[in-house]
């Protein structure tokens, strides 16, 4: 039998299900996710960093606005802890520093003694100077996915795992969604899928973004006994290509790949890892020893490394909700609730410059 609902959304995800805990008080919300867990793929291998400065203007409004809701406003739970995070500058960094610094907000200049005073474990002599950004935060993802789940399973939203979009159908008045067992239908869908949201749109027939899942990796790893790492901020190089950050008492290390992949489970390239370890040795007086496990995950980028959140110009109850990139987490409560305001037909609170550069429109 078809399931009738006011929107569909496909991915249960961190973009999916905020924007379900948004929607769900207004239409009947149905998500369907293709695994059988919620934040299987993206949202549940993050360093789950909130950074206020991290990204170009557009991204960093979105962050501006999502503080005071990851601080409780959204689900009613702080997913906020105290982290700071700190970036070393090299010699040759000077054009990576210049680009952060413009427009941030809220960043410290630190001498190589002073950011050694919060990280006793850094070389020194590697780097002529730091930034410091205090009120980065941990983010706590789990907490955040689930407050989503149960707001929106509250206000009546059907969450439905297991349940992989094959097929989409536009006629007249609603989309025909089906999934292995189950035909849904409603007028509008709104495109959540994460790396797969360009698989979507050619399944709906309609045009793709260009985006691109680009694989991130990370290991877990421990530090010599007597090493307290648990209050350090995360730390890594101005350049992005590695960073680490306490998880416990022990550190995640990134070697900040960003190599394009299909949409896919990623798992790490040995390779990639040892590099990345190597970097962070150059920069850091810590053995590398082996680490406990390692991962990947993908950020999926649209050509202009902005998140696309609206409806597609051309066809007609299709809604873009992807492209977030490396900063998904953070973002998801200004685009969750942007999402619903386009959908709702409200007044955003973000600029028109914001809108602009995150509407699919810019694309077509
Ligand atoms: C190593 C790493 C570190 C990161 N660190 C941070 C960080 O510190 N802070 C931050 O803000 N962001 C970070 N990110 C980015 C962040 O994780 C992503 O931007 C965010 O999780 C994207 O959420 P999403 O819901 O769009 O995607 P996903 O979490 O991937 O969700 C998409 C969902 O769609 C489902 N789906 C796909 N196709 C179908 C289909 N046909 N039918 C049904 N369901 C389907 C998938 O199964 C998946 O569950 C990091 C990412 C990585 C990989």
């Amino acid at each position: 039998m078809t399931q009738i609902a006011d929107i569909i959304i496909i991915g249960g995800g961190i973009a999916g299900i905020s924007a379900a805990a948004r929607l769900a008080p207004h239409a009947k919300i149905v998500v369907l996710e293709g695994e059988p867990h919620l934040a299987y793929h993206s949202t549940g291998r993050s360093a789950a960093i909130f950074i206020r400065n991290y990204g170009n203007a557009t991204l960093r409004a979105l962050n501006g606005v999502s503080f005071s809701q990851l601080a409780g406003d959204m689900i009613g739970d702080n997913t906020l802890s105290q982290r700071g995070e700190m970036l070393l500058v090299r010699e040759q960094d000077h054009a990576h520093l210049e680009t952060y610094m413009l427009g941030a907000d809220g960043v410290d200049q630190l001498t190589p003694a002073e950011a050694c005073a919060m990280v006793p474990a850094l070389k020194q002599d590697q780097f002529i100077s730091a930034i410091y950004e205090a009120d980065a935060q941990d983010i706590d993802v789990d907490l955040l996915v689930q407050g989503c789940a149960r707001m929106a399973r509250g206000a009546g939203a059907q969450i439905v795992t297991s349940a992989p979009v094959t097929a989409l159908r536009r006629d007249a008045q609603t989309w025909q969604i089906s999934t292995s067992n189950e035909i849904y239908e409603a007028p509008i869908v709104i495109n959540a899928a994460g790396a797969w949201a360009d698989r979507i749109a050619d399944m709906a027939g309609v045009p793709q973004l260009g985006l691109q899942p680009m694989r991130r990796s990370a290991v877990m790893m421990g530090v010599p006994a007597g090493m307290d790492v648990r209050n350090w901020p995360l730390f890594g190089g101005i350049a992005e290509d590695w960073y680490a950050k306490p998880d416990g008492d022990r550190l995640m290390i990134s070697p900040a790949d960003a190599d394009p992949v299909e949409p896919q489970d990623a798992w790490p390239d040995d390779m990639v890892l040892a590099e990345g370890l190597f970097r962070f040795e150059q920069m850091v007086d810590i053995p590398v020893i082996k680490p406990s496990h390692s991962w990947a995950g993908l950020r999926s980028f649209v050509p202009d490394h902005t998140p696309v959140c609206g409806f597609d110009s051309e066809h007609e109850g299709f809604f873009w909700l992807a492209g977030q990139g490396g900063y998904g987490v953070q973002t998801s409560p200004a685009l969750s609730r942007l999402t619903a305001d386009l959908v709702l037909q409200r007044e955003s609170e973000l600029s028109g410059d914001v809108l602009a550069g995150l509407s699919p429109a810019r694309f077509r």
